[in-house]
């Protein structure tokens, strides 16, 4: 059932519910999380790599501009647009609109990343020096940062010339701060080019796998091979990549696609945040060399795999079942009925816990910090914060089920108490 022009003018008013602590966290986050990534990157290569240091040790201007950065990161998102839009793949569709439309989106990031992969080997056969990205590296972060400002300006700007019904219902409180920084047009596109699909999976998640190559190049100038810690964290990190991109369509009906505007908040994760932060791993092991056994290496690829297994599993559960119930594979699968027609899984992954897909990821997340042992911190960032990402995005996701759900939302959490670690939360 479509709402009426009253309700949505009712959800787009001034009280709807403000997310990521209202127009205070939309002034913060801006401010403070660029600052982060650049923090992050600098103490990731100081000798100490102490995230507790005081003061901390900024970089000079110098290390932070270079305009071979900007031309890189420019080419960088021309290509992989000019990938977007080549045909191969197929097409499909996205969820019904409220306007009762579905949009059409390319499937060809895998395409795109395998494409990627032959023409860096070809550059790097020519002796393109790929170890560069070590020292471009802060340069390029400010690049990405200052585009992503650029970018979301652009965004907020065209959102006026969009119809109604085109405005994510949360991104339109009036409040001009948080809605730049939480997105007012639900799928910004330039013709057929959807802007915040092409940024979802593309620019930014093949570039963390090309700084971690990097990376692993410039260990390979400096100490003649690359380490075992090394293989291990860009083994990881690629097999993530080319499953989230051999699983695109999947994106298709995750929040950031269905309910998110594209505004400052996702921009600046697709393009700064994931492939600058995701790839602290490596850029600290190049600096901080690791010994690992091959006992610790198999102990950290289980760990790897089984957080794998459980997160590659629930997901194409879920998504089986939402594209065809009675599919064999989830056909026998216990589940409740809802007043909106949908039914939820009780038993399966979705029986062990409500999120067993973030349990998965973070499994792995932790297995790509081990390789950089113990003495430090700062590889661990990415799974302390990840877990902190995914326990809010949990309390959405709940909230958002809870509204669509109502009482039968109530009966899964009754039948299926913990969120995301059995037994634990
Ligand atoms: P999910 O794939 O977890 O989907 C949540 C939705 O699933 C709910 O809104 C509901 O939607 C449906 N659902 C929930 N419970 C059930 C059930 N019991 N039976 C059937 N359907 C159910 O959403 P995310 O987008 O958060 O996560 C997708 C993947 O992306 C995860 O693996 C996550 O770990 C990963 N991720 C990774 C990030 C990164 O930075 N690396 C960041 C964010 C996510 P409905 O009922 O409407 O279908």
């Amino acid at each position: 059932m479509r709402p009426n022009s009253q309700e949505l003018k009712r959800k787009s008013s001034h009280d709807t519910e403000r997310e990521f602590g209202g127009t205070l966290g939309a002034i913060g986050i801006p401010i403070f999380l660029p600052l982060t990534v650049l923090f992050l990157i600098s103490t990731s290569r100081s000798p100490e790599a102490s995230v507790l240091q005081w003061p901390p040790s900024l970089p000079s201007t110098d290390q932070l501009w270079d305009p071979l950065a900007l031309v890189v990161l420019l080419c960088w998102i021309a290509l992989h647009a000019f990938l977007y839009l080549t045909p191969l793949g197929k097409v499909s569709e996205g969820l019904v609109l409220r306007d009762g439309t579905r949009l059409k989106y390319p499937i060809n990031g895998f395409h795109g990343l395998c494409i990627t992969g032959v023409l860096l080997m070809f550059l790097v056969g020519l002796g393109a020096p790929l170890g560069y990205l070590f020292e471009l590296l802060l340069p390029l972060a400010v690049c990405a940062i200052a585009v992503s400002f650029l970018f979301s300006v652009y965004l907020y700007i065209r959102s006026f010339l969009a119809p109604s019904h085109a405005l994510a219902l949360g991104g339109n409180t009036g409040n001009p701060l948080y809605d730049f920084f939480i997105g007012r047009e639900l799928n910004p596109r330039i013709g057929n080019f959807d802007l915040k699909y092409f940024c979802e999976l593309r620019p930014g998640l093949i570039g963390w796998v090309v700084i971690n190559l990097g990376m692993l190049m410039k260990e390979v100038e400096l100490r003649g091979s690359p380490s075992l810690a090394m293989i291990l964290v860009n083994s990881f990190q690629l097999l993530y990549v080319a499953d989230a991109l051999w699983n695109e369509e999947a994106v298709l009906t995750t929040m950031d696609i269905v309910h998110d505007g594209f505004g400052f908040m996702l921009v600046f994760g697709d393009l700064a945040w994931v492939p600058f932060t995701y790839s602290l791993q490596a850029g600290f092991l190049v600096v901080h060399p690791q010994a690992i056994s091959s006992f610790r290496a198999a102990i950290i690829i289980a760990l790897n795999g089984i957080g794998y297994y459980i997160f590659r599993k629930s997901n194409s559960q879920k998504n089986q079942f939402r594209r065809d119930p009675s599919h064999p594979s989830v056909a026998r699968l216990e589940t409740i009925a809802t007043a909106t027609g949908k039914r939820l899984l009780v038993s399966g992954w979705w029986g062990l816990v409500r999120h067993p897909n973030y349990l998965g990821d973070l499994l792995m997340a932790l297995a790509w910090s081990l390789p950089c042992g113990f003495s430090h911190l700062l590889p661990y960032f990415y799974v302390i914060y990840f877990t902190v990402l995914l326990i809010h995005r949990e309390d959405r996701d709940e909230r958002q089920c809870r509204t669509k759900y109502g009482l039968a939302w109530d009966t899964y959490c009754r039948r299926v108490p913990y969120r995301i670690f059995p037994y634990l939360y």
